[in-house]
């Protein structure tokens, strides 16, 4: 892996370090190597005399291929929406669509300075695929359903150990197996019980949806005679490996519990509001019980974006509305959430999510002349920070590097002609919503 130098960096800002002017960042095998004045290098050098460089976002929860369906089923109820549209679609996917699809979301995200994400569909081995071949992370797992059909609980179970076995198989940095079992409303006990008992073997994290509508959680009262927290608990399914998406509805039980047994949440603002669950995680509350917490989109088909600017803002705002109160959250501890603390849950085994010597370089550099990011107050991060969180939905990044590797290079993808992505997507999707 060749050498990075990014000469001059006029501003470095992250959630953990004071601001940095007018600096040399060093990379040098995947990680930041120095940072410091005057540095030297045998390899890539980059002018960054112009330039903003933070750590990439990481998002918490989505479904890439689902880029397919954006835009196909909107302004329907989440049952109407899954049942009438999204699951008969879903029968007619094959490995060159689930690729496509992933692929597209992957250099969407990427564009906007996502070094990666975590992602639960199908066919995980193909969206691994083209994540490493735009170099994007992944935290990937199969979703799994049995619908509570006794004769689909062993086929689901094998099909979840398949796919781990051919994820690590790949052997790749940017890619980390986890195991996802869809929700509570769509897994049966035994089903999540034997994904409990793999995520023990393999020390491997599981996602999952939950708490994302109040009826889940009276389905869950009344099949189990307890809320879903309490359930996932009892199931070995609540833990340090445990992401949760969405999170609306806990009771002060479930606060404790997921207290208690370190699991994580992942907010996902946008969606909840588009398919109306009635409120958002209330990220406050956790974050004050000392729950870790980060943020998510949602897949493309329920938000519709893949981007981490609206993520943070709707973010926000949401918890401003919620506590009638605009001093509730800062900026800069949304900006943490979707850099630092994204990174410590889903890949703690990397120091990452901000720009430190010996973290893992997963950077993204920004054009300071960017209409958005005016004005600029050279010595202040909260400033800059501020800019991120509230103005700039829509802004890409003018370079992004992942595992120490351009993955965007001024705009472009250093891995794929984009025009070609473009047209090969549009001809799949053709041909699948004309089938
Ligand atoms: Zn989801």
């Amino acid at each position: 892996m060749e050498e990075i130098l990014l000469k001059k960096c006029k501003l470095v800002v992250d959630a953990i370090n004071p601001i940095r002017k007018n600096i040399d960042i060093l990379i040098e095998e995947g990680k930041i190597s120095r940072i410091g004045e005057s540095l030297s290098a045998s390899g890539i050098i980059i002018d960054c005399s112009d330039s903003l460089i933070i750590p990439c976002f990481l998002n918490g929860h989505t479904h890439s291929p689902m880029s397919l369906f954006r835009g196909i089923a909107e302004d329907l109820p989440l049952h109407r929406w899954l049942e009438e549209k999204v699951w008969p679609l879903e029968q007619k996917l094959n490995n060159e669509l689930i690729y496509y699809g992933a692929k597209l979301s992957a250099l969407e995200m990427l564009k906007s300075g996502f070094s990666g994400c975590a992602d639960m569909y199908f066919m995980m081995d193909y969206v691994a695929k083209a994540f490493i071949d735009l170099n994007f992370r992944g935290v990937l797992c199969e979703g799994l359903f049995d619908f509570f059909e006794k004769s689909l609980t062993d086929k689901k179970i094998k099909l979840a150990l398949d796919m781990h076995k051919k994820l690590l198989s790949l052997n790749s940095p940017l890619i980390k197996s986890s195991f996802g079992p869809h929700a509570t409303y769509t897994c049966s006990k035994e089903l999540l019980e034997a994904i409990a008992e793999l995520s023990k073997e393999f020390e491997a994290i599981v996602h999952i949806h939950v708490a994302e509508t109040e009826d889940e959680q009276i389905q869950s009262l009344k099949r189990y005679g307890m809320r879903e927290v309490e359930f996932l608990d009892r199931t070995g399914l609540c833990n340090e490996r445990s992401l949760y998406a969405h999170g609306v509805w806990f009771d002060e039980k479930e606060l404790r519990i997921l207290k208690e047994k370190h699991a994580s949440i992942v907010q996902n603002t946008i969606s909840n509001l588009k398919l109306a669950a009635g409120s958002t995680c209330d990220l406050k509350r956790l974050i004050d019980l000392g729950i870790s917490c980060c943020l998510g989109t949602d897949g493309p088909a329920s938000n519709n974006s893949l981007d981490p600017f609206e993520m943070m803002k709707f973010s926000s705002l949401m918890l401003k509305h919620m506590y009638k109160n605009p001093a509730i959250i800062s900026a800069k501890d949304i900006f943490k959430l979707a850099t630092y603390d994204a990174y410590k849950i889903l890949f703690p085994e990397l120091k990452g999510g901000a720009v430190s010597e010996g973290y893992v370089a997963d950077l993204a550099i920004f054009d300071l002349s960017e209409i958005k990011l005016r004005p600029l107050l050279f010595d202040d991060s909260t400033h800059i920070i501020n800019h991120m969180v509230y103005s700039c939905s829509g802004l890409r990044a003018k370079h992004v590097i992942v595992n120490g590797d351009f993955s965007i290079l001024n705009y472009k993808s250093t891995k794929e002609d984009e025009q070609e992505l473009l047209n090969r997507f549009d001809e799949v999707f053709n041909r699948f919503i004309n089938s």
